[in-house]
């Protein structure tokens, strides 16, 4: 199959790494021309849970020479959705599709805008990545990686892609209900980032402060809320329960909006606690703890000249 990953940082590169070593006509498209020189340079350098390794693959920050593709796959960071898609509108024909597999929500209706809805495909990973440096990432978790189709429907193109995916060692199953998956992870990601962010805590550090649980819980239970009144049906019985055994289980991890602060980047907000805000007025939710913490990673990213 003929694959761009589009926006190849840490989760491009790690996708795609796996789809060339499998035989995929694969290129990585980045702007970022030290990163991308760096691979061309010296191959891609992966280590970490799936073994250390030189990948050698296509890569380039000039999108209009990549031609038409396949299958496009989107991993840049959200606020750069808009213009990633617009950059690679000379990848796409009748036939390619473009899968998201990023953070938050909104992503789809985004790209959806700018080349039709029937293009897209989106998912939900539990594989983690980080960039170390220019050509270089580290494969910090596996876990597996949902698709699905907007209508919840099994498609001849998503089970291509499913086999694709798990033929490459990228552990994929076909989700019949991808908008509940991405919910159910934006609710995780809405009790947990923002605190760490701006606490500085580390996952697991977060359930040792007093009365944090208990914010923490109010935030993904507006979450809830909003979900419902979406008619969105949540893939995890008890989103709580989810939140603390993910912070028990990466107890040592920087969330990746704490990284983002660190790093004098901006973070992905507003796609997460914002987008909940966001869909709770227009479903006629209040969501004030939502809406504060949003509030207050807006400041955080200002004191830092970011945003
Ligand atoms: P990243 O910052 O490492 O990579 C994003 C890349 O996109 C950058 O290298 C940037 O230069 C590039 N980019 C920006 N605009 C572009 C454009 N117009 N064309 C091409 N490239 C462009 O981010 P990441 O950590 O890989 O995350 C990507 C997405 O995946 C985010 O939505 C994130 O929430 C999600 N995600 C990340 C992880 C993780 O462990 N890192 C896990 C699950 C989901």
């Amino acid at each position: 199959m003929r694959i761009a990953v589009v926006g190849s940082g840490a989760m491009g590169s790690l996708f795609g790494a796996f789809l060339a070593e499998s035989g995929n006509d694969v290129v990585l498209v980045d702007v970022w021309r030290e990163h991308i020189d760096a691979i061309n340079r010296f191959g891609l350098k992966v280590s970490g849970v799936s073994g250390e390794r030189i990948v050698r693959v296509k890569a380039t920050t000039n999108h209009s020479e990549v031609g038409l593709v396949d299958l496009v796959i989107l991993f840049v960071k959200s606020y750069d959705t808009e213009q990633a898609i617009r950059d690679s509108l000379t990848m796409i024909s009748d036939e390619t599709i473009v899968l998201t597999c990023q953070n938050g929500v909104g992503n789809v209706e985004r790209i959806g805008e700018v080349i039709g809805i029937s293009h897209v495909i989106c998912g939900a990973t539990m594989q983690g990545a980080t960039l170390i440096r220019p050509g270089e990432i580290f494969h910090a978790g596996s876990g597996i990686t949902y698709i699905g189709e907007l209508d919840g429907s099994v498609s001849e193109r998503i089970k291509k892609i499913e086999a694709i995916f798990n033929n490459a060692g990228i552990r994929t199953e076909i989700s019949r209900n991808i908008y509940g998956m991405i919910w159910s992870k934006l609710l995780i990601n809405a009790g947990i980032n923002p605190f760490g962010a701006l606490t500085r805590l580390r996952n697991g550090e977060l359930l040792e402060v007093p009365g944090m649980l208990e914010l923490m819980t109010q935030a993904v239970n507006e979450g809830v809320e909003v979900a419902k009144a979406l008619g969105i049906k949540l893939e995890i019985r008890d989103p709580v329960e989810a939140l603390i055994n993910t912070c028990k289980a990466t107890a040592k991890n920087k969330n990746s909006m704490l990284q983002d602060i660190e790093r004098g980047r901006r973070t992905e907000i507003d796609v997460i606690n914002g987008a909940i805000v966001k869909y709770g007025r227009k479903v006629g939710v209040k969501t004030p703890v939502n809406e504060l913490l949003t509030t207050l990673i807006r400041g955080l990213e200002k004191s830092i000249s970011v945003g």
